[in-house]
């Protein structure tokens, strides 16, 4: 348990305020101002609730509003931290609607926090609409940095982190998810994709014949309990899953087109 200066020994600290020093605490709140609506880009965890920041906490407290994809998963997320806020649906289904009303809200002077299901908002899902409509009306919109999937996958991954592309979810249908993969076999850059474990067998397939037995990692349910990175080329990590029906989120890291790449892909 944390103890602070000028607390009794052995007397428990409330969380978040106790654990920032005055000057921190000032520097952390200069962004707030009540006289004007402001949108919040909150990152939530990707799985382990530990990875929740203290200014994510913060700016959940002091929001009017929160706007989250699954208002079910972020009630309980907000729940476990004592927090008690107004909640309103933005998912992919009620976007368009949804991101006037909230462009309203934000007009009249509420602080508003943006939260996805779990990483950060708009990045492979919703969000960027209304960020963008937001900007359009002069609304100051404020990040709130955290976890990410994408980037969490990448730091794990032994792969080049310097440059990289991250093309979001594969296609669902296999011929487009083929069209892809053939337009990136060129990149030199390290790819990066999300894909869902039911398509997973087929997409390594597709990634074996066209961009061939490449350096990758496959990554699955990061910072969760069941948490799981095979590293190798794209056939040993084939092997290495053999039968097994992989579960959970997956982010797939795969090398960019070397010289090795290439001698890998000659005909045998
Ligand atoms: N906005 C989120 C972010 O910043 O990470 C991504 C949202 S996207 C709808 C969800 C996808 O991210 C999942 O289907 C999976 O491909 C990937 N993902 C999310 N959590 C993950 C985890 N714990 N481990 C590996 N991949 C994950």
């Amino acid at each position: 348990m944390f103890e602070t200066k000028g607390k009794p020994a052995g007397q428990p600290v409330r969380v978040v305020e106790d654990l920032l020093s005055e000057e921190i605490r000032d520097e952390v709140m200069s962004d707030s101002n009540p006289s004007q609506g402001i949108l919040y880009i909150v990152s939530t965890p990707i799985g382990n609730r530990e990875d929740m920041t203290l200014r994510a906490l913060r700016v959940l407290k002091e929001a009017d509003l929160v706007a989250a994809e699954d208002t079910r998963n972020t009630g309980l997320l907000l729940k476990h931290y004592q927090i008690q806020k107004p909640l309103t649906s933005y998912f992919e289904g009620n976007e368009s609607k949804k991101k006037e009303f909230l462009l309203a809200k934000l007009k009249e002077g509420l602080r508003i926090a943006l939260v996805s299901d779990a990483g950060t908002p708009g990045i492979s899902d919703p969000g960027f609409r209304l960020i963008q409509l937001a900007i359009q009306h002069g609304i100051p919109v404020i990040p709130v940095p955290g976890p990410s999937a994408v980037i969490t996958a990448l730091s794990v991954s032994g792969l080049p982190t310097d440059a990289f592309l991250f093309e979001g979810f594969l296609p669902h249908k296999l011929k487009k998810r083929r069209e892809l993969l053939q337009r990136l076999e060129e990149i030199r850059e390290t790819l990066i994709f999300y894909e869902s474990p039911h398509r997973i067998s087929g997409a390594l397939k597709d990634i074996l014949e066209i961009l061939g037995d490449r350096e990758m990692a496959l990554t699955r349910e990061l910072t969760k309990v069941y948490e799981e990175v095979f590293r190798g080329k794209v056939s040993e990590i084939q092997r290495q899953i053999g039968d097994r029906k992989l579960k959970g989120e997956m982010t797939l890291v795969i090398s960019g087109r070397t010289r090795r790449n290439l001698i890998d892909k000659a005909p045998q």
